[in-house]
């Protein structure tokens, strides 16, 4: 389990990779989405500094309940209330006392799971989630496990979001609601060392 200072340090790596990314993001949008999602993203991490910077949090749970606010309320499209969920339905969970990472980041699989009515392989940010909430299951997080989770979107054809709507084009590209989903973990295991 991550305690305050580690989760606190999560989300601050998280917050400087989207901003030195967002043209990276928006570049890979554009190939098979509408070219914002590094915009959306880089809003979104500056709304997190914003609100934590105005009010520190105590808990965890009060943390990541921060970071959902300012996705929800700042990202916009269809990335802002999938992040935002996975992080209120986090903010929930880590209140069991003793949940093991891997329980935690499966509730937020869960959340984008049910908020966008997604699973695995349908090229989405869940092909990272997923994966990695497994790796975490048995021990194995790694970034090269968040490399392979990221590419393996390449060769999925989307059947979810706006990427769906190029059906068999899709194919070849990023995912980049799963580049930044990839961030995010890659931000993990650095702190987890
Ligand atoms: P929009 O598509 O509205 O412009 P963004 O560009 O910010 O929103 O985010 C796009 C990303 O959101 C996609 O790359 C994908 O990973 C994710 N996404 C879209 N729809 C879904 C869904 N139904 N379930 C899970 N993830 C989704
Ligand atoms: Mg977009
Ligand atoms: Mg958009």
């Amino acid at each position: 389990k991550l305690e305050l200072e580690q989760s606190q340090k999560w989300v601050e790596l998280f917050v400087q990779k989207l901003e030195t990314n967002k043209a990276y993001l928006n570049e890979l949008d554009t190939a098979i989405g509408d070219g914002d999602h590094g915009t959306n993203m880089d809003r979104g991490a500056k709304a997190i500094t914003e609100s934590l910077s105005k009010k520190t949090p105590n808990t965890v749970s009060d943390l990541y309940k921060a970071v959902a606010f300012a996705m929800i309320q700042k990202v916009g499209g269809a990335s802002g209330p999938l992040y935002g969920t996975a992080f209120l339905d986090m903010s929930k969970a880590v209140k069991t006392e003793n949940i093991e990472l891997s329980d935690l980041i499966q509730v937020g699989s869960d959340g984008i799971k049910r908020r966008g009515e997604s699973d695995v392989k349908m090229k989405t940010m869940i092909d990272v989630w997923q994966p990695i909430a497994d790796d975490l299951k048995s021990n194995k997080l790694d970034k090269a496990n968040v490399d392979t989770a990221l590419n393996s979107t390449k060769d999925m054809v989307a059947t979810k979001g706006r990427a769906s709507y190029l059906e068999e084009k899709s194919k070849g590209h990023l995912d980049p609601g799963s580049q930044s989903s990839a961030y995010l973990f890659e931000s993990l295991v650095d702190v987890l060392g």
